[in-house]
């Protein structure tokens, strides 16, 4: 049996009718970039998180980088992020001239680990943004309880979360602001790139949407040089469908996970862990393994795709090799980085794949 790691195309099969629909609406409307779509998408994002206000954007990228703009994090300023993420967590960082501060992941969870952040905490740090990596949200309680006594802005990274919760909270309400990536194979995902912010902050909802649209409030009124990042009407039609279909999506998700945890019983595969605090939306399904380039030769052997999450942790990237980053202060990415391997997880995944997918791993 062939597996895929994601099926993008059984997903529109499920719902090409509706999508077709959308996207034929939109050519006939020829409302192409802003419009109807884009303030619906908006408003119902909105209401599906329970959040003030959201703001479409191009890509989750872009959205990191205007909410650091909006917050005022500035040349210099320092940023706390973790060890292991999707680079676009550091790399925003380069927009504003700040720069980021890496902070080792927890054993258990692969998220920062909130309990060395103060002792990275200079004069200089402005802010910190928590990345719920892989789905599984991060410890925010106690990371807004350092903020509040550092008097630092947190920028929460959604790409990988939408609709997960921590102690009952949607994340990306619970810090001052938050980013999500509606990049194709995310959660929710659009047909091309797409972005958005999130805040109960009007003020900086406003900002948002002035820099995202040229520093323009209202037509050619320019308060400020901002920038061109807009959702085209396109990627807002298509969400506006997929996103009625989030939460079911998320549970299926949810199931194979749980299926997976019954399923996998072989002693060389370590297999993810859940925070009783957290509600998991399994972006991807993450175990590691000591054997890992072995694994996935035997896999892709059995036709069986997986991919690696990522090989290289931030701070030991080409890119950051200025910072001196050391591994002796980033042991658990350092080891993690050679051990994780994210196997098939999509939603629309049938028990018989699986079961195959499972099969195979306890025969490794
Ligand atoms: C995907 C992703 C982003 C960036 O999103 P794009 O829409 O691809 O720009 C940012 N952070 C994380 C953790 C991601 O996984």
């Amino acid at each position: 049996m062939k597996i895929p790691f994601v099926d993008l195309y059984a997903q529109y099969m499920s719902i090409k009718k509706e999508i077709d629909h959308a996207i034929e609406t939109v050519l006939k409307e020829t409302s192409f970039i802003g419009g109807k779509h884009v303030i619906d998408f908006e408003k119902n994002f909105a209401e599906f998180l329970n959040i003030k206000n959201v703001i479409a954007c191009a890509n989750g990228t872009d959205s990191l980088e205007i909410l650091l703009k909006a917050h005022q994090i500035s040349e210099g300023d320092e940023v706390i992020v973790p060890a292991i993420s999707w680079i676009s967590t550091s790399e925003c960082l380069k927009s504003v001239g700040a720069v980021p501060v890496f902070v080792d992941i927890e054993e258990n969870y692969f998220t920062i680990n909130s309990e060395l952040i103060e002792s990275k905490i200079t004069s200089k740090t402005k802010a910190i943004i928590p990345v719920h990596l892989y789905g599984h949200p991060c410890n925010m309680d106690n990371i807004m309880e350092i903020a509040k006594k550092h008097n630092l802005i947190v920028i929460e990274d959604c790409a990988q979360s939408h609709a997960a919760l921590w102690n009952n909270k949607t994340v990306g309400t619970i810090g001052h602001s938050s980013s999500f990536s509606f990049y194709p194979g995310k959660n929710l995902g659009a047909y091309g790139d797409a972005g958005a912010m999130a805040t109960n902050n009007s003020e900086i909802a406003r900002i948002c949407k002035m820099i995202s649209n040229h520093g323009q409030e209202g037509k050619h009124n320019h308060q400020m040089e901002g920038r061109n990042s807009r959702l085209d009407g396109l990627q807002a039609a298509i969400l506006n469908v997929k996103l009625n279909y989030l939460n079911e999506w998320t549970k299926k998700r949810q199931e194979i996970a749980n299926h997976y945890n019954k399923m996998i019983r072989n002693p060389k595969i370590l297999k993810p862990q859940i925070h009783s605090m957290a509600s998991h939306v399994f972006h991807l399904y993450v175990i590691r393994t000591k054997e890992r380039n072995s694994l996935i030769e035997y896999l892709k052997n059995n036709q069986i795709d997986s991919a690696i999450h990522y090989p290289t942790a931030l701070p030991f990237l080409p890119c950051y090799k200025s910072l001196n980053n050391s591994i002796t202060d980033f042991p658990i990415a350092n080891q993690y980085q050679n051990e994780i391997l994210s196997i098939p997880m999509f939603a629309d995944m049938t028990i018989e794949q699986i079961e195959y997918v499972s099969d195979i791993l306890n025969k490794f």
